[in-house]
């Protein structure tokens, strides 16, 4: 008997699928998932078997015999080998990394331990499972009925529920998973966020108690080990949680849930950098399972497949609300403070009058943004990444938001080392300050990343703004979670504008989720009384028909821009970025490889290269390559080839992501 084995440790070079030979006593007990330790040249290495066969492959001869046999049952399924196989060709990243998303949280200390004591992996053996009757991959390929709601025509085609209010859709999501789990298969639901009081994990658990496992970053890997278990043994049917819980062992998914679908968080911006959506399309497909992508304002993307029949699109009347929020737009350009312009003054004013609370949202954190040099009005930046510093109060610190550089001295201009720095701009703490100055009676609270630990999230600390007789909340975007608890008097948006004006293509998409979250919000949120937002650019589309809250005429004027433009979802995009600390090095090397890759597909374009957004991060230079194209599967298979080749050189990363979401 012979095996396909991938290397546990992941390296450019030896990416691929291993043929050895399985030892006629271990046969019975080698399956796809099992770990194996493997000679491997003169040294020995973990891995994990992905394929089994009787022959031994063509051409290839004297093959090495496994030396051990290192776990009693598989971790992954035939099916995840699948995935994580086109995750590898479709992301354009190791297979080998691609694998790992579905090994069960701790694996790492487990590889450790190889050829040194013996150490049984603690998936618990006294279920009787084994190599054989492994329960991932029983089942397989069973069709899935037609729902009632779709026509033949429509079967097994992707939903996307439009506009369905919060009870509503926890109304579908549970009784869509108990048609399920009475079909004998398990159910995945991904969230973009889970706090300690989610409303589906509590619907989910009362209406299916102790089958319901929950997976997210905030639990311990022990937690989360515990929760796998519980899914592998079969123990729980329904998994909830966050992107990675599409990865998790649930039994013959026969349904898995997007809710949220647009939220920027399901794309990972690490290696592997898939996005759940996607993932789950693929999956869904190869499993004949149900998929639900859920939003009001869904994805550019996700809106035109549905508009294009291939989605189902299930739309809900939006509810007449008869609470809508009370909108203002206040044009900052004619204001001479535009943080609090005399119309939010007022706003404020009298929300506190009539005893509400007040939210202000301001999405940068310290107490001023921007920092320039009194002596030469040079802008001071971060040593190592070309963005501006944040001056911070009341520790009088100075510190970068993406490398964490932090100074505590007074800082000096680098150009002519004057001490003389101004502050400029607001961040939450200056509106807390602001605030203080203007309504010292009032009690504030700010929640932003540095007053939360990393322990305590976010809807802790909004619990106790929910008790608490604090009467103005001040923070990033992430307060607006505090919306469906609270009755609030006025809600406010410092500026619009950041977002507005990022140079992204997806920034509109971004600016109007984030307004129409606030204006139209949740059919289920108890709306504010008043609505202000505060822009330089109040006759912007995203921001008119997020005040109208009309999803679709944002869209009709966002799709004919992507498709004026050639941007997704009329193209494919992959945004290739080189870093090194030899900028001319860098310049050259993103140069060639542009070339060559132009040479090898005429029928992309590449934008670029040119110095990335943030030019320079962490002290490396970055240079950015936009591909542009219909079908950039040959330009994957090109730039996988060129990732390997330059691992070796240590001088310059190439870093690539398929369907970009940031392109910073
Ligand atoms: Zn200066
Ligand atoms: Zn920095």
């Amino acid at each position: 008997m012979y095996v396909q084995v991938v290397l546990s440790k992941v390296s450019p070079q030896t990416d691929k699928e291993y043929t050895y030979k399985i030892p006629a006593e271990s046969t019975s007990r080698a399956a796809v998932g099992i770990q194996v330790l493997i000679p491997f040249g003169r040294a020995k290495a973990v891995g994990y078997i992905t394929a089994i066969s009787k022959e031994a492959p063509a051409g290839v001869e004297r093959l090495k015999e496994i030396l051990e046999i290192r776990t009693r049952v598989p971790l992954f399924s035939r099916r995840s080998v699948e995935t994580a196989k086109w995750i590898s060709f479709y992301y354009c990243c190791l297979f080998g990394s691609a694998l790992r998303l579905f090994l069960p949280p701790g694996i790492e200390a487990y590889e450790k331990t190889a050829g040194k004591r013996r150490i049984e992996f603690p998936i618990s053996p006294s279920t009787g499972l084994g190599a054989s009757n492994f329960p991932l991959d029983r089942d397989r390929g069973k069709q899935f009925p037609i729902p009632k709601e779709q026509t033949k025509k429509d079967a097994g085609k992707p939903v996307l529920l439009f506009n369905a209010g919060l009870s509503e859709r926890t109304g579908t999501y549970i009784k869509e998973a108990q048609k399920t789990l009475s079909e004998n298969r398990g159910v995945i639901l991904l969230l973009p966020e889970i706090g300690h009081d989610n409303r589906f994990v509590e619907e989910f658990k009362k209406n299916f108690g102790d089958i319901v496992a929950v997976i997210h970053s905030n639990m311990t890997e022990k937690e989360r080990f515990c929760e796998w278990e519980r899914l592998y043994l079969g123990k729980a049917k329904i998994a909830i949680g966050t992107r990675s819980a599409i990865f998790a062992p649930v039994h013959y998914p026969g349904l898995i849930i997007v809710e949220d679908e647009n939220e920027f968080t399901y794309k990972s911006e690490q290696t592997p950098k898939y996005h759940v959506r996607d993932t789950a399309l693929f999956m869904a497909e190869k499993l004949s399972a149900r998929l639900i992508l859920s939003s009001s304002s869904p994805s550019v993307e996700s809106f035109f497949r549905a508009q294009n029949g291939k989605y189902f699109f299930s739309e809900k009347d939006q509810i007449v609300n008869d609470s809508k929020p009370e909108i203002l737009v206040v044009d900052t350009k004619e204001e001479r403070s535009r943080q609090l312009s005399s119309v939010l003054k007022e706003e404020i004013a009298r929300s506190l009058d009539e005893q509400k609370p007040v939210m202000l949202i301001q999405n940068r954190r310290g107490y001023a943004p921007f920092l320039v040099c009194g002596a030469c009005g040079n802008a001071i930046e971060c040593p190592n990444c070309s963005l501006s510093l944040t001056y911070h109060s009341p520790d009088g610190t100075i510190r970068c938001h993406r490398c964490g550089f932090l100074s505590e001295k007074k800082i000096v201009c680098p150009k002519c080392f004057s001490h003389s720095i101004n502050y400029f701009g607001a961040g939450t703490q200056k509106i807390e300050s602001e605030i203080g100055k203007l309504f010292p009676k009032v009690r504030t609270i700010r929640i932003d990343r540095d007053n939360l630990s990393s322990k305590k999230n976010a809807s802790i600390a909004l619990e106790a703004f929910v008790k608490d007789e604090a009467q103005v909340l001040i923070g990033t975007q992430m307060v607006l979670k505090a919306l469906p608890k609270k009755k609030f008097g006025l809600v406010a948006v410092i500026s619009a504008d950041a977002a507005l004006n990022s140079p992204d293509f997806r920034a509109a998409e971004s600016a109007f989720d984030f307004l129409f979250r606030i204006t139209a919000g949740d059919n289920n949120a108890i709306p504010p009384d008043r609505v202000v937002i505060q822009t330089l650019n109040p006759q912007h589309y995203a921001v008119t028909s997020a005040v109208e809250g009309d999803y679709k005429k944002f869209y009709a004027t966002e799709i004919m821009s992507r498709k004026d433009f050639g941007y997704p979802p009329f193209s494919f995009l992959i945004n290739v970025i080189l870093s090194g600390k030899d900028r001319e090095a860098v310049r050259q090397e993103a140069l060639q490889i542009c070339s060559q890759l132009k040479a090898f597909d005429r029928t992309i374009e590449i934008l670029g290269p040119v110095k990335a957004p943030l030019e320079k991060l962490r002290g490396m230079v970055r240079y950015q390559m936009l591909i542009k194209g219909q079908d950039l599967a040959i330009i994957k298979s090109k730039l996988k080839e060129m990732v390997a080749v330059l691992s070796k050189n240590r001088q310059i990363r190439l870093s690539v992501d398929v369907d970009p979401v940031n392109l910073g």
